[in-house]
């Protein structure tokens, strides 16, 4: 029997200090969730759903309840969810008026042929598979509202939008040795509207793959895209780098080929993680072996022990 491992993020970027504490707890909540399904033998698929469902529902962050908003100043989100096993995934793009995306994005996984899916064909499916449609202000939150207000202009400058992220996501390598990553989004702050990011885009925004392992990405979507992150630091792993390496050397690419900034959380299909940002923060928490380790700022590293007991 393996030995579970979560590892979460909240979104690569800058952290203000005054919500430095929110977002701390906010990943610590999301892994601790995570991490106690995989401790009762669920399955890697179900915990990062379930770690990305706390993140979804918290405000500090940028996904569900907390979204940026486009430039029409609506929520419109992106999600995806992959199972290790056999490559099968799920995405939403540009979804609105739903709580949580990362559900929709498992039952596209789960329960239709397709690998994502947009807009008013997302919508419908949510509403045949009994997801409540929640009125779209009610995921705006009075910071989102001030942001969107002030930031008007900002959307296309990839440094303004570093201010923007808080994307959230979750790696897991579950008792049976099985790997699976989600991820889950409202996009860059002042989007076009039907701008879709690299979080609803296979080995962009995420991908697991019991042969090596599994990453969910955050940071500048456009960059993340152009160089399929997370496909390419498994890639580098499948070279012989490891997580560590592997995880840089995306992040180094994706800088010096199309100066690009951003995060990553990767797992390994024997345990091995790294959590790794080019940008100045990234917020993340990851438990194994009877410890919650967590940060925000380059070599943060704060250790809590937890009941690993299985
Ligand atoms: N990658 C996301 C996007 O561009 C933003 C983020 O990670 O914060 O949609």
């Amino acid at each position: 029997m393996m030995k579970p491992v979560i590892v979460v993020h909240g979104g690569a970027g800058v952290i203000r200090k005054e919500k430095e504490s929110g977002y701390l707890s906010g990943v610590k909540r999301a892994a601790l969730r995570g991490y106690d399904i995989l401790k009762q033998g669920g399955n890697a698929v179900t915990a990062v759903e379930e770690a990305v469902v706390v993140f979804e529902n918290d405000p500090h962050f940028n996904a569900g309840y907390g979204s940026v908003l486009n430039e029409d100043g609506e929520v419109e989100m992106d999600a995806i969810i992959m199972d290790g096993r056999d490559l099968t995934s799920g995405a939403v793009s540009a979804v609105k008026c739903i709580a949580n995306p990362i559900k929709l994005a498992r039952l596209v996984m789960e329960k239709t042929d397709h690998i994502l899916l947009t807009c008013k064909g997302a919508s419908l499916f949510a509403k045949a598979q009994g997801i409540p449609e929640v009125p779209g202000e009610q995921l705006i939150t009075e910071f989102s509202r001030e942001r969107w207000k002030k930031n008007l202009k900002s959307a296309s400058n990839p440094v303004a939008c570093q201010f923007g992220l808080g994307t959230v996501g979750a790696v897991a390598v579950d008792t049976q040795g099985n790997v699976a990553s989600a991820t889950s989004t409202g996009g860059i702050i002042n989007k076009m509207a039907g701008r879709v990011g690299d979080t609803a885009c296979i080995g962009c925004g995420g991908y697991a793959d019991n042969n090596i392992g599994a990453i969910s990405t955050t940071g500048h979507g456009e960059s993340i895209m152009k160089v399929t992150l997370a496909r390419l630091i498994l890639h580098y792993m499948e070279k012989g780098m490891s997580t560590e390496e592997a995880a840089d050397a995306g992040l180094n690419y994706m800088k010096t080929r199309v100066d690009g900034y951003g995060g990553v959380i990767f797992v390994n299909n024997s345990g091995e993680w790294t959590a790794k940002f080019s940008t100045e923060q990234m917020s993340w928490a990851a438990v194994k072996d009877g410890q919650l380790q967590c940060g925000i700022s380059t070599g943060e590293n704060k250790t809590e022990p937890v009941d690993t007991s299985l």
